[in-house]
């Protein structure tokens, strides 16, 4: 069913729409545990997506306490943005980006209503660089990635590490 590895862009998985949670059992808890493992095991990892590991449901895990202090993770599953206010230029990276980084325009804070693991709604407002990956989670789910959002590649878009050139 669900693998450790992690989807790099150009997979597939990347670009489909996710479906639905419907039903609350044993199954989505164990993917949650799964992606709670492996977002552990990236450094300074602060959300991941279903979709990430190729499995194409609406499951998300936020969890920003590494740079945010009192942060608590957030296990979203099925989450919808119900408001967006203010603007944020954040820095943004990507686990199925590895090469590069970019500079990403998103709404400051932003409320949502998401299910937790037994099915209840819950109603949740997030700001700052919670609400940054909270929307760059959810844009996993609808098959974008944040390369979609930069404005203009060619200068929002950098290369993680400078490659040596190397004589032929
Ligand atoms: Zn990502």
């Amino acid at each position: 069913m669900t693998t450790s590895r992690i989807r790099v862009f150009p997979d597939s998985c990347l670009r489909k729409i996710c479906t639905p949670v419907r039903s609350f059992d044993g199954e989505l808890k164990e993917l949650v545990m799964h992606l709670r493992q492996i977002m552990q095991n990236q450094k300074m990892g602060i959300g991941i997506a279903a979709p990430q590991i190729g499995v194409l449901r609406q499951v998300a895990l936020v969890n920003v306490s590494v740079r945010v202090e009192k942060a608590q993770e957030l296990v979203l599953i099925n989450p919808v943005i119900r408001w967006m206010a203010g603007e944020n230029l954040s820095h943004e990276g990507c686990m199925s980006l590895p090469e590069y980084t970019g500079y990403v325009q998103r709404a400051a804070r932003v409320g949502i209503r998401y299910q937790d693991l037994s099915g209840n709604s819950v109603d949740y407002e997030a700001e700052g660089l919670e609400a940054v990956c909270i929307q760059h989670e959810l844009d996993h789910l609808q098959g974008k990635l944040f390369f979609d959002r930069v404005v203009t590649l060619k200068t929002d878009m950098h290369p993680r590490h400078w490659k040596k050139k190397t004589r032929r």
